[in-house]
């Protein structure tokens, strides 16, 4: 087989078999198909797409380009959530906690931030001590024991994944629904749950703008999941405006505990709750939403984050106290004008957070877990020019953050209406 045949007949638009499919990954893997003629089909498939066959072989020889986690030593069903990443995501820090104090098992295996969106990983790693790289018998121990357990990425897990993906950036194919599905797809099932909710983000602040797009990729990961017998369910949420109020690593931990005490914001708690109900229901828990209800009242939603925390080595005493690292300086924003906000450049609103240092622009940045943002910005909201509407943490200048601000958050008069959840999307039956 040649690797240019399989490039001329999808730059043609015709469907790729399995074994060329197979072919061109695994010989990649190894080094031994050029990037220029990967850049080559990546562009193909970026145009003319993949079918949903294409799409499910393609997911299948990246999830066996390495190691497939093996939970049958984990009693019970074992479930596993993914979000396709936005601002102040912080909704693993909840769900992990809450779906464990009602009797789920969560055992996830998280990423780090890069860009304008933070990673779970970064976040928890602002708990002094906490250990994301805890071993495979410990993750699994902990699973058992407590329910819940966050760890990072095993290097192996999905090498064709990190491979191509740095490729994609690079040859500006990212934003492709079957590459995107069968990334994701080929690391949540090599991560080996059972069940899995997807939290797909629409809007100015994530990989898709409109919910069109949204739509086609969440439909194209429930039916992967499909085609390897797991249950999927997908949800498309709002990420026209960062969730919650804190964006930034400690602050967004705040917030997570906060929400897990039954104080979160009311977007922020929506989504957990949503998520967690369903998370539950896929394990076949019954009445989820009065249990749900009860772990945040009861307080065992939060006991349950601190167990996580102590059985991952860190500092539960300096959650207690409320020592989280703290940025020497909190700086007022106020409005440019009163008025009602119709717009926020979320994106934009990431990036703020991330020139104060919450997050990298390239993959070996450090980033400062004190600084970052609260916002109480939220589209529709009435402002006013004499009441702060974001508190701006940091450790340095803050000018040109507050420039961005200036440019991402747009004021006037009138009044729209937008949901924190537009639709949820399983297997047609
Ligand atoms: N997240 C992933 O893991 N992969 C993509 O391609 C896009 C978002």
């Amino acid at each position: 087989m040649r690797v240019v045949d399989v490039i001329e007949k999808k730059r043609n638009n015709l469907t790729l078999s399995n074994e060329e499919i197979s072919y061109v990954i695994q010989e990649y893997v190894k080094g031994n198909v050029a990037d220029y003629q990967m850049s080559a089909l990546l562009m193909a498939i970026f145009f003319n797409g993949m079918t949903k066959e294409e799409t499910a072989a393609l997911t299948r020889e990246m999830l066996e380009s390495g190691d497939v986690i093996d939970l049958s030593k984990l009693e019970g069903v074992k479930l596993d959530k993914h979000s396709t990443g936005g601002v102040g995501d912080k909704t693993s820090l909840v769900l992990g906690p809450l779906v464990a104090a009602c009797g789920g098992k969560l055992a996830k295996m998280s990423g780090r931030g890069l860009g304008h969106t933070g990673g779970t990983l970064d976040k928890l790693e602002s708990i002094e001590g906490f250990n994301i790289g805890i071993t495979e018998e410990e993750f699994f121990n902990q699973v058992n024991n407590i329910g819940v357990a966050i760890v990072g990425q095993t290097k192996n897990l999905v090498p064709a994944d990190g491979k191509l993906y740095a490729l994609r950036d690079v040859t500006g194919t990212v934003p492709s629904i079957p590459l995107i599905a069968a990334s994701i797809m080929s690391k949540k099932l090599a991560s080996g749950a059972d069940k899995i909710v997807l939290d797909v983000k629409v809007g100015s602040g994530a990989f898709m703008k409109k919910l069109k797009d949204a739509e086609k990729l969440a439909r194209a990961m429930v039916e992967i999941g499909d085609s390897f017998g797991k249950e999927v369910v997908a949800f498309l949420s709002n990420m026209d405006q960062p969730l919650g109020e804190a964006i930034g690593n400690a602050l967004e931990v705040k917030e997570a505990i906060n929400t897990l005490k039954g104080h979160g914001p009311a977007d922020f708690t929506e989504l957990c709750v949503e998520l967690a109900e369903e998370l539950l229901i896929l394990a076949g828990i019954d009445n989820a939403d009065q249990k749900i209800k009860e772990a945040i009242e009861s307080g065992a939603a939060y006991q349950k984050f601190l167990d996580m925390v102590e059985a991952q080595g860190g500092n539960v005493a300096q959650i207690e106290n409320d020592e989280l690292p703290k940025a020497s300086n909190i700086v007022e924003y106020y409005p440019k004008h009163s008025g009602y906000i119709t717009h926020i450049d979320t994106k934009e609103m990431g990036r703020a957070a991330m020139l104060l240092g919450a997050g990298r622009e390239s993959k070996d940045d450090v980033i400062d877990m004190a600084v970052g943002l609260i916002s109480y910005a939220k589209v529709n909201k009435k402002v006013n020019k004499d009441e702060p509407l974001v508190m701006i943490h940091a450790n340095g200048p803050t000018e040109e953050v507050e420039r961005v601000l200036d440019n991402a958050i747009m004021i006037s008069e009138s009044v729209i209406d937008i949901p924190i959840i537009y639709e949820k999307i399983r297997k047609e039956q």
